[in-house]
């Protein structure tokens, strides 16, 4: 609804209690993926604070929404873009594009063109190849060199498919010297959702020690993108983001002097600042079960479930009763569209709502309209008033 005045509810609102969630979804409709700008906002200032002097770029990736892109920009964060789709959606999002980075490590001429026109200068190459890339784009654009760290133990380990080995940095920076590439420093993904910092605090040591190499044959590196990350709570609370960051702050204070480090967190900021709302379309009791078949499924925003290994707090938003053994089914016709095949819930009626918790991060931006069931409505609420009145399903 372009041009509709806002809807304002009570400032005062938590999105996420019950009242809310039901005027919400009377008024909206379910699915749902309520994102709080409040919580946002909490949780990219925590980040902020606990890694003082590390610029935070947002990858969108996690949860690419164009009024999540402006409450964090209104926030203070820098962005971390890999495709075309990105770059569109941040300028139009008014973002500057020297806030901006480009991470992926694969891109096709035409990919790199779009971004440089955008105003994008950093990128990020793993190999010769794509190194060589760059070569007739030396003027505008300058790369960081993607370092792989293997055998370290993320949920999703994203160092097997991109990075180059430590060994390979030398040589790949010698080959931009030959090319005349503007090698501006380095970076790594640990993976994500990581266990604990170890993984950041290796890394960090070990490309102190490459950055420290290159520097003593004439290579000044400027930057040190140590990635994302940055685990959120699940089912398992993990350590809260100042211990994790604990150890990896004190691993940046030992960078080499004139070492910008930067980071790319996603998930840690929008996960907890999300949940989903969906309604019990029909049930059937099937043997000792009751067995529940919402309107939002593993092919929906619970495709986190399959793509993002993510157990999600779940529960019935009428919560009173005594709990059942239950199953919750997505709406597809599809037999592996089972969310949850063994839940305690109380007896639910067609109608009934139910609330997933920390939903923010690879869940809405992985979905699928698979059997022409439609994505959640993404509604960013910030202080009782909805941000985007738009319902971004196929323009975000
Ligand atoms: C996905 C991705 C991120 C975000 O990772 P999180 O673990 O969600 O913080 C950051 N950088 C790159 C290059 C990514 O691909």
């Amino acid at each position: 609804m372009p041009g509709s005045s806002p809807t304002v509810f009570d400032p005062s609102w938590d999105p996420f209690a019950a009242d809310a969630i039901h005027r919400l979804a009377d008024r909206y409709g379910s699915p749902l993926l309520i994102v709080d700008a409040e919580r946002l906002r909490e949780r990219y200032r925590r980040l902020a604070d606990a890694l003082p002097g590390t610029r935070l770029h947002f990858a969108l990736k996690p949860l690419p929404h164009r009024a999540v892109v402006e409450v964090l920009r209104d926030a203070g964060a820098s962005f971390d873009l890999a495709t075309n789709g990105e770059i569109e959606l941040v300028r139009r999002a008014g973002v500057a594009p020297e806030r901006c980075i480009h991470t992926h490590p694969i891109k096709r001429d035409s990919d790199i063109r779009t971004a440089l026109a955008a105003g994008i200068d950093t990128f990020v190459v793993d190999n010769p190849d794509e190194l060589r890339k760059f070569a007739k784009h030396r003027r505008q654009a300058g790369v960081l060199i993607r370092v792989a760290f293997r055998n370290l133990g993320a949920i999703c380990d994203l160092s097997r498919k991109f990075g180059c080995d430590p060994a390979e940095v030398e040589p790949l920076i010698g080959l931009a010297e030959s090319l005349d590439v503007r090698v501006r420093g380095l970076s790594f993904h640990v993976g994500s959702q990581a266990p604990d910092p170890a993984m950041h605090v290796e890394a960090i040591e070990a490309c102190a020690g490459l950055i420290a190499r290159a520097a003593a044959r004439g290579s000044a590196l400027e930057i040190l993108d140590i990635g994302g990350g940055f685990p959120a709570d699940y089912r398992e609370p993990m350590p809260p983001i100042e211990s994790f960051c604990a150890p990896i702050r004190a691993a940046l204070a030992a960078l080499p002097r004139g070492v910008q480090p930067i980071a790319e967190p996603g998930r840690t900021i929008v996960a907890p600042a999300a949940i989903g709302v969906s309604t019990v379309m029909g049930r059937a009791k099937r043997g000792e079960r009751w067995w529940y078949y919402l309107d939002d499924g593993l092919y929906g925003s619970y495709s986190g479930r399959l793509y993002d290994h993510a157990s999600y707090p779940i529960e019935a938003l009428s919560n009173g009763g005594e709990r059942l053994p239950s199953v919750l089914a997505g709406p597809t016709c599809d037999s592996i569209d089972v969310i949850e095949e063994d839940i305690a819930l109380p007896l639910l009626a067609i109608g009934d709502r139910i609330v997933g918790r920390s939903m923010g991060a690879y869940t809405w931006a992985s979905a699928s309209e698979f059997n022409f069931f439609a994505k959640a409505t993404v509604l960013v609420v910030d202080r009782g008033r909805i941000l985007d009145e738009r319902h971004e399903r196929h323009e975000p």
